[in-house]
């Protein structure tokens, strides 16, 4: 039996808004947003960015793994892996009974025409979709329409001759499934994480050098076969939507500026294409937390969201390059007016730090969140931070 597909929700919309309004709504939030995104108790001021947490990608995905359970009540309901980012938001959907099936390495092959599977925000690879499509079980697709975009644009790419490099993480889910789709019609791939990488590139296609090394340093960055001879003569840029705006502009003037001085300014229109796929919530969150920090005299940053949470993590970048910033992944990491854990720009740990918050007189909190972080949870580290100073 062929797989039946939806990918425009189970039309159980209006059943499940309560559920999703008492599972992740929080009023202080929407007093907070009514009165200016500013919020002042005693000593303490918070000032919200005036965009942050859900984006539509996850408020729609979220919403499907809702419907999708009123749905099929009698029902197996998988998702492949995290729906999003958030471990909050996760564990809710395993405590209404929604497994995973990256718990269980070989249950993907066990699944049947009777269990239905939700696909994450972040799409999932061509292979992955294949592999779930003959075992011919219901599929609940939740892909943002902003990742498919970025797979529209690398297939093109593929289908005109160029190879896809691709600005991203490259463990990351939404890069891989972009990746799987730059192979599609014979295309290549190259993942580039940030500008020191781009430099190696830009130098190879400048200036040529060890293929091999090159082959060796980015053999888990790039399509099985990768010839930077062969693969680097014709290039498109696309970006994993959530990356750093600033970053992913540099490294597309880098990479025109290489392939300018390789072919020259005539052909660089047969070499050379870029399309900005960094999407537009991504874009906001990073917009509106540049203008809190330029605007209002913030002593701190607090910022919300899973610690492999892209988005997240390139908002928390923007803020610590110019205030004490604290990347926590859940109100609980406020631990105690003196303590706080949190993970540092840059690092892989968390960590805990003492005096975060200075123990008298005025303080002003900026705080975000990303894109996959529900408000109950910006809430609830609003009043934990007020009962601190108050
Ligand atoms: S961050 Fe952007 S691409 Fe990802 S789900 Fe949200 S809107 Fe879609």
């Amino acid at each position: 039996m062929p797989s039946l597909i939806f990918r425009k929700g189970l039309d159980l919309k209006n059943a499940v808004a309560g559920m999703l309004a008492e599972n992740y709504h929080s009023a202080i939030v929407d007093r907070i947003k009514a009165e200016d995104f500013t919020y002042r108790t005693g000593r303490l001021t918070v000032h919200l960015a005036r965009e942050f947490g859900f984006c539509y990608g996850v408020d729609r995905a979220v919403d499907y793994a809702y419907q999708t359970r009123e749905r099929f009540p009698d029902r197996t309901v998988y998702l492949t892996g995290e729906i999003i980012h958030n471990p909050h938001v996760n564990e809710k959907l395993r405590s209404m009974g929604i497994r995973f099936l990256s718990d269980d390495a070989g249950s993907i092959d066990r699944l049947g025409a009777d269990d239905v599977v939700i696909l994450p925000a972040f799409g999932v690879t061509v292979a992955q979709l294949q592999q779930l499509e003959r075992r011919g079980c219901t599929l609940i697709d939740t892909t943002c329409g902003s990742v498919l975009n970025v797979w529209k644009n690398v297939r093109r790419y593929a289908e005109n001759g160029f190879t896809s490099i691709i600005h991203g993480k490259v463990w990351h889910e939404e890069t891989q499934a972009t990746a799987s789709h730059a192979t599609l019609y014979g295309g290549s791939y190259l993942v580039v994480l940030d500008n020191r990488e781009t430099s190696l590139v830009c130098d190879y296609i400048m200036r040529g050098g060890s293929r091999e090394a090159f082959v060796d340093r980015f053999e888990k960055a790039s399509a099985p076969g990768f010839d930077p001879d062969r693969d680097l003569q014709r290039i498109g840029l696309a970006n994993q939507t959530t990356m750093l705006m600033s970053e992913s502009l540099e490294i597309g003037e880098m990479f025109c500026g290489a392939m300018r001085d390789r072919y020259g300014e005539a052909d660089l229109v047969n070499r050379y294409q870029a399309f900005d796929t960094i999407c537009s919530a991504t874009q906001d969150r990073q917009d509106a937390v540049v203008v809190l920090l330029k605007e209002k005299p913030i002593d701190l940053m607090i910022v919300i969201g899973g610690y492999n949470s892209s988005n997240t993590c390139n908002l928390a970048r923007i803020c610590a390059a110019s205030r004490p910033t604290f990347h926590i992944a859940d109100p609980d990491c406020l631990m105690s007016p003196q303590e706080v854990r949190h993970r540092p720009v840059g690092s892989k740990q968390e960590i805990t730090t003492t005096g975060w918050l200075p123990p008298s007189g005025n303080v002003v909190v900026g705080l975000t969140s990303g894109a996959s972080t529900p408000d109950n949870l910006v809430g609830a580290a609003i009043a934990k931070i007020e009962a601190f100073c108050n």
